[in-house]
């Protein structure tokens, strides 16, 4: 084998990829349903955009950057899309000429991290952004979209945890508040958390590691109050999520490891993923558009790792779906010249067909027919053209009959309408 893919990195094979596709489809309804339109923004952007808008100190800029440099430019693959949408929002003055805007996607980020079960180097983002409120209703529907998603790719047994970071001045206030009471204890942090008490302590509450998950259980976090507005903005998210039945666990040691959330936060995870057990998360980030140099407005949004979800995805009959699919088998030159003819006939009519291009025999031929699940088949020889028929062969009863070739198209037609 002279080649491998670099390890975190996967080959959607078609048999995978068409689950890939259901659950794209049944995303862009939903989106539909909530009026977010499509956004597509490079891959690779500046640098210097990432490490603003997350954070110097956040783990992603630390560790987890693909760089890309050249003579001159210093570029990265997006870690994330959040900020690549708000700075489309801002480049091409959507700020202006409409203000609110809400934006889905779907493709791949890139994480420079190690390899492991739920974790990849290229992995794939479906998300979206609302741009341009601080309406504590769109953080209610956000987290509904985020629900109905769920549903619509049949993923059940999830949990929905939420949290509020508050404003700018009560972060630095909690971050005060935690650095004061962890310092106490300092021995129990693992080597990262340590780190993280000067540069990020925030992320010190999501860690897995034992020490300073006893060290986080002492806290007592609810001695911490955030500002009365604050407060208030996550009472109306709450209650409004309660008046339309969505079900949630409030997570009071939910932070995120970016610099650009504030106030709401939510993350969903799922019982069957593992230690990687985030199937999506998102929240809300007032700043970050002032901070790209828009104006100040509100924003919020949300990803699921389209990898995750496909692990957990209750999609029913996980088999290849039934191909709808005309397969011909034209034997001899003419009868081949003569299947071009039929193919374009077939694929203007809307039915989908294939042919062999390997040169098989009827029997191999057909075996392949039969491979790729082909619904019929239809068979052209010597005998067939001379007599200006061609044989029809239904791979699901093993039925065969002769078919004029005048009307091979309206029967087939009929058929697929009778059979779809
Ligand atoms: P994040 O931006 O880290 O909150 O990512 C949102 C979601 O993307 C996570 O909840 C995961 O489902 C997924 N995700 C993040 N990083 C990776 C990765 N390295 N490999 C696979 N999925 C990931």
């Amino acid at each position: 084998m002279p080649y491998k893919k670099i390890p975190g990195t996967k080959d959607i094979l078609p048999d995978e990829a068409l689950w890939w596709e259901k659950i794209e489809l049944s995303a862009r309804d939903i989106f539909r349903l909530y009026n977010y339109q499509p956004i597509r923004t490079p891959i690779i952007e500046e640098e210097t955009l990432f490490n603003r808008s997350l954070g110097q100190t956040s783990e992603i800029v630390q560790k987890q950057m693909f760089l890309i440099k050249n003579k001159e430019d210093n570029y990265a693959l997006r870690p994330e899309a959040t900020v690549s949408v708000v700075r489309a929002y801002l480049e091409n003055n959507i700020d202006k000429t409409s203000g609110f805007a809400k934006f889905y996607y779907m493709g791949p980020m890139f994480r420079f991290e190690r390899p492991q079960k739920g974790r990849l180097r290229q992995f794939h983002h479906l998300g979206c952004e609302a741009i341009g409120s601080t309406d504590p209703s769109l953080d209610i529907e956000t987290i509904a979209l985020a629900d109905d998603l769920l549903k619509a790719f049949s993923v059940f047994g999830y949990k929905i945890k939420i949290n509020t970071l508050g404003c700018d001045k009560d972060k630095a206030m909690l971050a005060e508040f935690l650095r004061k009471r962890i310092s106490e204890k300092k021995d129990l942090l693992c080597q990262d958390c340590s780190r993280r008490l000067e540069t990020n302590v925030l992320r010190i509450l999501d860690c897995k590691k034992t020490g300073c998950r006893q060290l986080v259980n002492t806290l007592q976090l609810e001695d911490f109050k955030i500002c009365a507005e604050c407060q208030t903005h996550f009472n109306r998210v709450s209650d409004g999520l309660n008046s339309i039945g969505i079900k949630y666990e409030l997570s009071p040691y939910l932070v995120r490891g970016l610099d650009y959330y504030t106030r709401t936060v939510f993350e969903i995870t799922h019982g069957e993923l593992g230690a990687q057990d985030a199937l999506g998360a998102g929240g809300r980030y007032d700043n970050l558009v002032k901070e790209l140099g828009g104006p100040a407005q509100g924003a919020i949004g949300f990803a699921f790792g389209m990898e995750r979800i496909l692990l957990v995805a209750k999609l029913q009959d996980r088999q290849t779906p039934k191909n709808n699919l005309v397969y011909l088998i034209a034997l001899g030159e003419e009868a081949k010249r003569g299947g071009i003819k039929i193919l374009s006939e077939l694929r203007k009519n809307n039915i989908a067909c294939d042919t062999d291009y390997e040169n098989k025999s009827l029997k191999g031929a057909l075996r392949r027919a039969n491979d790729i699940k082909a619904s019929s088949v239809l068979i052209l020889g010597e005998d067939e053209l001379k007599r200006g028929i061609i044989t029809v062969k239904n791979m699901l009863s093993g039925e065969q009959r002769e078919v004029k070739r005048e009307v091979l198209v309206e029967e087939l037609r009929s058929q697929y309408a009778k059979n779809p």
